[in-house]
């Protein structure tokens, strides 16, 4: 009998390819039943995390172009492509207009255009997305791309305004939420928008700065509080979310 669903951490967004010993994060979080979506940065790391996630039931590997890569990595585009019909999992992929990035803004819309539009057409996919000062931006691709008709755009670590998470509702986005951003304001405004059967936990890891993957508690005592729930009932809730979206 398949139990994914008994109670358990859920780290819908971590990147265990980006630990020294990757195979060790994996063994890991399989063995604290974590159910983990291990999302990559680059089209061509996506095969050596779609080999070790093979035989585990609990940690799904993602096809990621991360939006802080576009500059140097466009030219994986097409490998993404190739590789999109194989997986139901795509992530990080998204919009970063932070300082840092801001060059490549422009190229990274045509490719996260291009991802969605091809996310849109395939359907299926639980899309696990980056939106650094791109919350609008974000959403206007979604809804342009039509993805969020035949995909499920889940928004990770999303810092926006009222409206924005409003908007992100409308069009039936889930959240991945960590508890750095949970403490700040706009997280605990997320918080009270955010019906609890849209919510998912994430530890972004190793961005996190004192999260390891699966770590969630922190931010689990934090929807409990909202809510006024317990921690283990939070955890059951999120667990069914999670277990829903990544059922093949
Ligand atoms: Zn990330």
């Amino acid at each position: 009998m398949c139990d994914e669903s008994r109670p358990g951490p859920v780290d819908f967004h971590c990147h265990l390819d980006l630990y020294q010993n990757m195979e060790a994060e994996y063994t890991r979080c399989e063995a604290a039943r974590c159910l983990t979506l291990a999302v990559t940065t680059t089209p061509k790391a996506f095969a050596r995390n779609a080999e070790m996630a093979r035989n585990r039931r609990f940690v799904h590997a993602a096809l990621g172009m991360h939006p802080q890569l576009v500059a140097q990595r466009a030219s994986e585009l097409s490998l993404f492509e190739e590789l999109a019909p194989s997986t139901r999992y795509i992530g990080e992929v998204g919009l970063d207009a932070g300082r840092r990035f801001y060059p490549s803004f422009e190229r990274q819309k045509l490719v996260f255009e291009r991802v969605m539009a091809l996310c849109a057409r395939l359907g299926e996919k639980v899309i696990s997305i980056h939106s650094i000062r791109t919350a609008k931006q974000v959403l206007d691709v979604i809804e342009k791309t039509g993805a969020h008709r035949t995909c499920v755009p889940v928004l990770h670590w999303f810092n926006a305004s009222g409206a924005e998470i409003r908007h992100a509702l409308e069009l039936g986005c889930y959240f991945s939420v960590n508890e750095q951003m949970l403490l700040a304001p706009r997280g605990r405004n997320l918080l009270e928008t955010i019906p609890i059967e849209q919510l998912l936990t994430e530890t972004d890891a190793p961005f996190q700065s004192d999260k390891a993957p699966g770590d969630v508690h922190g931010a689990i005592r934090l929807i409990a509080k909202e809510h006024n729930l317990d921690d283990s009932a939070v955890e059951a809730r999120i667990r069914r979310t999670a277990t829903e979206l990544l059922a093949e």
